[in-house]
């Protein structure tokens, strides 16, 4: 009750009570009024300090900027956060749904933009909500690096203001497959799902994210990468055939722990890596799509399946063989 806001109000309406109804109290009979005010206002400074230190501080990761660097010969991964990752392979580097922006983070992210601007390559996004395609990220990748942009439609339309040149800029479409910096690219349809496991239709223009979003399926040195960006699961995913390294997220408006696991059974790939979870700050209304269940979907798969699962921190690295 005593740290309730309304106590805190009704102890300011007391004391201006007391000075309406005795007029002629003095400084001195009124102290352990503005002794109780004083003590509220330094109880409400420190909680609201309090709330700030705690929505400023991020849990530290490893520095990887560096290692990228001095990675030169076959291919690694390090996860980002969120839906990000960074996929060196020989001295290229590429990258997916970057956001290393602080806000609303759990983790400080492992590089920063600037460092990330004098290594990258190519940047893919798969939509256009801000936690696969930040404007942060983007504009200042824009002005510090000379990377290659592969935005879908959906993302020029929501970040007017990023500034890429034309020619630094591909449109992709799902189905129409293209290659850059040695990596054949297979864009594939990707359906947002929402709150309660639906698929996302309060967008005015859901149909055109429908016809223009991406999931990606790379091939780099040999090995089929799926990157399924934000999608229930479909019969596009299940008719994939061979894929090497599936990065899976295991939310409600994803593919929760059971399609999750349909896919994998499906591919069978031979590393598995869970994303999109532990990454922002959870709040009742955005757990649907800031909470995943990376261990639970672990449990569902068999022992093998279990072997190729790779539950990785952020800004660790992990080497595909
Ligand atoms: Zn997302």
């Amino acid at each position: 009750m005593v740290d309730s806001p309304l106590s805190k109000g009704e102890a300011g309406v007391s004391l201006r009570g007391m000075l309406l109804v005795y007029p002629h109290l003095n400084f001195f009979s009124l102290s352990p009024y503005l002794c109780g005010l004083l003590w509220l206002a330094l109880l409400v400074s420190y909680l609201c300090l309090g709330q700030t230190f705690l929505s400023q501080t991020r849990l530290p990761t490893p520095r990887i900027y560096e290692q990228i660097k001095s990675h030169q010969k076959g291919l690694a991964v390090w996860w980002v956060g969120n839906a990000g990752w960074l996929i060196k392979s020989d001295d290229i580097l590429i990258a997916t749904d970057l956001d290393l922006e602080l806000e609303e983070k759990i983790y400080e992210p492992p590089i920063s933009v600037e460092d990330l601007a004098k290594i990258l390559n190519v940047v893919f996004v798969t939509h256009h909500h801000g936690d696969h395609c930040n404007a942060y990220t983007l504009k200042l990748l824009a002005q510090r690096s000379n990377c290659i942009f592969v935005l879908p439609q959906t993302c020029l339309d929501e970040e007017p203001g990023l500034s890429i040149s034309q020619e630094r800029l591909i449109v992709p479409q799902p189905l129409h497959p293209f290659d850059i910096r040695g990596i054949h690219v297979e864009p594939i349809h990707a359906i947002h799902g929402n709150q309660d496991f639906t698929v996302l239709t309060r967008e005015k223009d859901f149909i055109k994210g429908i016809m223009q979003n991406c999931g990606y399926v790379f091939t780099i040195q040999g090995k089929k990468f799926l990157h399924p960006g934000d999608s229930v699961l479909t019969e596009e995913h299940l008719s994939l055939g061979h894929i090497d390294v599936l990065f899976v997220s295991p939310t409600v408006h994803n593919m929760f722990v059971d399609r999750s696991m349909i896919l994998i059974n499906q591919l069978e790939p031979e590393y598995i890596f869970p994303q999109h979870f532990d990454t922002y700050r959870q709040t009742p209304d955005n757990m649907f799509w800031t909470k995943g269940y990376p261990d639970e979907l672990k449990l569902k798969l068999s022992k093998s399946l279990q072997n190729r699962y790779h539950k990785l921190s952020q800004g660790e690295m992990f080497v595909i063989q």
